[in-house]
């Protein structure tokens, strides 16, 4: 097996000392904590949560009328939760993939697509215009196999990309090892295009410098505490202010919502990652991978990793643990045992680079829903609206996700409010215990079809047809 589980003493030793700070948000350029919200205030638009999703909702409802006041509260820092601990590939897809969007929606695949490399389009134009520096490029994306099962399922990706006219292009084993130095390749694809690298919080703290320029509000450490109706409108509670708004869009990833029914269809799942110290110019010639296109491997649970503007290399993924209850919180975000297997696999795929050091570790949650991809409601007779279940790909999507969710706000009749993506909601997960018991019985099940090439068991088989997933 490439990627044992068990993780070796010597492993751990390498992420012993490893700083826990996420490295994007270990800069010296974070922008010190702003203000917080104190008093009594009003608001025409509330959006709760400083992520890529409450920025991009305040970007896009000033944009479309400059003259609503537009108030984003921040319990924390700006880009202090998953915004702020990516790896930072910006995906094109909506759907969580090809594949996934394929095997729901495939009538409306066509459209999704398009939408998709609009929004992926519309990202990169934003950040040219408003001069943002954060390191993004957009150099495509391997997707590489590993074993000789997930060379099977790429080239059947490659005829999938080719039906939605996406550029994907199937690379054998030599000629994939030439583009990345690892003899653990069995072949790759390269999906130009539709996949970018950013540095995903400068990017953040750039839209948020962006929807100040624009007039929005932005009060950070303002945590959301209540909330109720108000007239035609809404009263909010938060730590130290109370809020009249005639509207509130919540942006809240995947902790706790304050819609309550959302804990039905979101379980928080962490990932972790870690960052190399920067590989000198020999290192880096003993790897080659000369751009800055992002790599993930096929596995069921798999590794993604990609390149720093400074030189280092992003590793991360793999394990994806839940934890009994939706447990959420800064308690979770340190994980030595996966930073240690994340080390060891790190070495397994590239072993020239032994003796490398690993400067940081951290991680975050993913809000996971049973389908993948993002959903979105109204609540409170339409003053409210949400947006979430990005599972891990909610980098790009999350500007997609916050203008359907200022629409059905707006009451807008757009052809994205008329997608069933949008219409419908994933089968939630059952309540716990049953929910622990079957996430786990799920994971071990991918664990061991990754073990047994790619072979599904009966369990899995039927979470396929019934459409119940588990992803990260
Ligand atoms: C380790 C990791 C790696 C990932 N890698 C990728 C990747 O490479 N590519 C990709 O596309 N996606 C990736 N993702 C997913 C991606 O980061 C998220 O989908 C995206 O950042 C979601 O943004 P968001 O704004 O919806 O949520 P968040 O970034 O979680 O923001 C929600 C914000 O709401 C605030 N908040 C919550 N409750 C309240 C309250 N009551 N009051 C006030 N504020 C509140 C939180 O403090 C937080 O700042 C990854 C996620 C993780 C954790």
């Amino acid at each position: 097996m490439l990627y044992e589980r068990s993780v070796s003493s010597e492993a751990l030793g390498l992420v012993a000392d490893v700083r826990t700070t996420p490295f994007w948000l270990d800069d010296a350029r974070r922008p010190e904590q702003g203000p917080s919200l104190k008093g009594e205030s009003t608001a025409d638009l509330v959006i709760v949560g400083g992520g890529f999703t409450g920025l991009w909702a305040a970007l896009h409802a000033i944009e479309r009328n400059p003259r609503r006041d537009v108030l984003l509260i921040e319990g924390d820092r700006i880009a202090n939760e998953a915004t702020g601990r990516n790896g930072g590939f910006v995906s094109a897809s909506l759907t969580h993939g090809l594949a996934n969007g394929h095997g729901r929606w495939p009538e409306e695949m066509p459209e999704l697509v398009r939408m998709g490399n609009a929004n992926l389009d519309a990202i990169e134009a934003f950040i040219a215009a408003e001069d943002i520096d954060c390191d993004f490029v957009r150099d495509g994306e391997f997707s590489v196999a590993t074993a000789d099962y997930q060379a099977q399922i790429l080239q059947e990706y490659v005829e999938l990309s080719a039906k939605y006219g996406e550029s994907a292009t199937w690379l054998e084993r030599d000629e994939m090892q030439a583009r990345v130095h690892s003899s653990a390749y069995r072949g790759g694809v390269w999906s130009q295009g539709s996949t970018a690298v950013v540095n995903p919080a400068r990017l953040a703290w750039g839209l948020a410098d962006a929807a100040r320029r624009k007039g929005v509000r932005i009060a950070e450490g303002t945590r959301l505490t209540g909330m109720e109706r108000d007239g035609s409108g809404m009263r909010l509670t938060t730590n130290g202010a109370t809020i009249h708004a005639r509207h509130v869009l919540l942006a809240t990833g995947a902790g706790p919502s304050p819609v309550r029914t959302l804990k039905h269809y979101i379980a928080p799942v962490y990932d972790y990652v870690l960052v190399t110290e920067p590989l000198t110019s020999a290192q880096h010639a003993d790897i080659g991978w000369n751009d800055f296109a992002g790599i993930g491997d096929a596995g069921n649970q798999f590794h993604y990793y990609r390149r720093t503007s400074d030189g280092r290399i992003l590793w991360g993924g793999y394990d994806a643990i839940y934890h009994c209850g939706n447990g959420f919180g800064p308690q979770h975000d340190v994980d030595r045992e996966s930073f240690g297997r994340l080390a060891q696999h790190f070495f397994a795929t590239f072993p020239q680079l032994e003796g490398l050091r690993f400067t940081h570790g951290w991680g975050g949650a993913i809000d996971t829903c049973s389908r993948f991809a993002a959903f979105w409601g109204l609540a409170y007779s339409g003053r409210v609206s949400y947006v979430a279940g990005y599972t891990g790909l909610g980098v790009g999507t999350s500007r997609f996700g916050a203008e359907v969710a200022l629409d059905l706000l707006d009451g807008i009749d757009s052809p994205a409010t008329r997608l069933s993506m949008v219409r419908t909601k994933p089968l939630p997960f059952p309540p716990e215990p049953a929910r622990s018991i079957g996430i786990d019985l799920m994971r071990r099940a991918l664990a061991q079809a990754d073990e047994h090439e790619g072979h599904r068991n009966l369990w899995l088989r039927s979470m396929d047809r019934l459409g119940l997933g588990f992803d990260s």
